[in-house]
C-alpha cells in the first residue's frame, strides 16, 4: 500500500492536517496523490476535553463529539482521504525513498509521514526515540515529550504536528499546526509555489 502522505493520529492536529490535504485533492498538482490517516482516537486528549474557549466551536462542545464529527467531515467532504481505523502505529522505518509504517495490523509505505500522536511520554513508536526530548512548553512535572523539529520537519519527509511538535496544548494551536504541515506538503507538491486552499462565498451568497 503506497501512500504519498500518511498522517498518524486522529486527534486535533491529525484530522486538521487530513482535512486541508483532502481539500486540495481536486487541484491539478495533487489529483494523483494518495493520502491516508491512521484514525486511532482512543488516546486523544479530546476524549476528556470540553470546549468553551475555541473560536468557532460552540461553547460546551465536548472533545468526544469533535472526534466523531471530525471523522464524519473527512468521510463526507473528502472521501479520497483513506481512513484507517483502530490501528496503532508501532514503528516508522526510513527507506531509501519514503518510510515504512508498521501498525499492530498492517504495514504501509508512504513517501511522507506526519506524526500527530500527542505529547504523552507513553507514546512508544520505534524509530522516533532519537528525536524525542522533554517538551519545552509543558510543565516539567508532567513529563510530556516532543520531537526535535524545525518548522515541523523532523527529517526530510517526516513531519510532526500538534503538541508533539512542541506546541502548547490548546485545541486551536494543535489544529493550526496540522493545517500548517498540510500546506507545507501541498506547497512542495506544487513545485514550491505557495499554496493555501480557500473556499469562498459567491457575491450573491455574501449579499
Ligand atoms: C481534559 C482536557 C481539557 C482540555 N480543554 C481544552 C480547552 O478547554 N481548550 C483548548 O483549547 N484545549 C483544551 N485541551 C487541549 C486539547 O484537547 C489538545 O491541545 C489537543 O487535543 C492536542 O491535539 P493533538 O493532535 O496534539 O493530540 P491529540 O488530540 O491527543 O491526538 C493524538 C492522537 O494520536 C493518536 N495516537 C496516539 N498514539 C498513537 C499510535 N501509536 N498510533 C496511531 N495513533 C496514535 C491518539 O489516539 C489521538 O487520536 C484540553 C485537553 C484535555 C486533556
Amino acid at each position: 500500500m503506497e501512500f504519498d502522505v500518511l498522517v498518524i493520529g486522529g486527534g486535533a492536529a491529525g484530522m486538521s492536517c487530513a482535512l486541508v490535504l483532502g481539500s486540495a485533492l481536486d487541484k491539478p498538482f495533487a489529483e494523483s496523490k494518495r493520502v491516508g490517516i491512521i484514525m486511532h482516537q482512543k488516546a486523544s486528549d479530546l476524549q476528556s476535553a470540553l470546549f468553551n474557549n475555541a473560536l468557532g466551536v460552540p461553547p460546551g462542545t465536548s472533545g468526544q463529539s469533535i472526534l466523531k464529527s471530525g471523522l464524519e467531515q473527512i468521510e463526507e467532504r473528502y472521501p479520497r482521504v483513506e481512513r484507517i481505523g483502530k490501528e496503532k502505529v508501532k514503528e516508522i522505518l526510513p527507506l531509501e525513498v519514503g518510510f515504512q509504517v508498521i501498525s499492530n495490523k498492517n504495514t504501509y509505505v508512504s513517501q511522507k509521514v506526519v506524526v500527530a500522536v500527542g505529547y504523552s511520554n507513553l507514546v512508544k513508536i520505534k524509530g522516533l526515540e532519537k528525536y524525542m526530548i522533554p517538551h519545552k512548553k509543558a510543565k516539567a512535572s508532567k513529563n510530556r515529550i516532543q520531537l526535535i523539529n524545525e518548522d515541523h520537519v523532523v527529517f526530510p519527509g517526516l513531519y510532526v504536528a500538534g503538541t508533539l511538535a512542541g506546541w502548547r496544548s490548546q485545541y486551536a494551536i494543535a489544529c493550526g499546526s496540522g493545517a500548517a504541515v498540510a500546506t507545507d506538503i501541498l506547497t512542495e507538491w506544487n513545485e514550491g509555489e505557495h499554496i493555501k486552499v480557500h473556499d469562498k462565498l459567491t457575491r450573491e451568497e455574501r449579499d
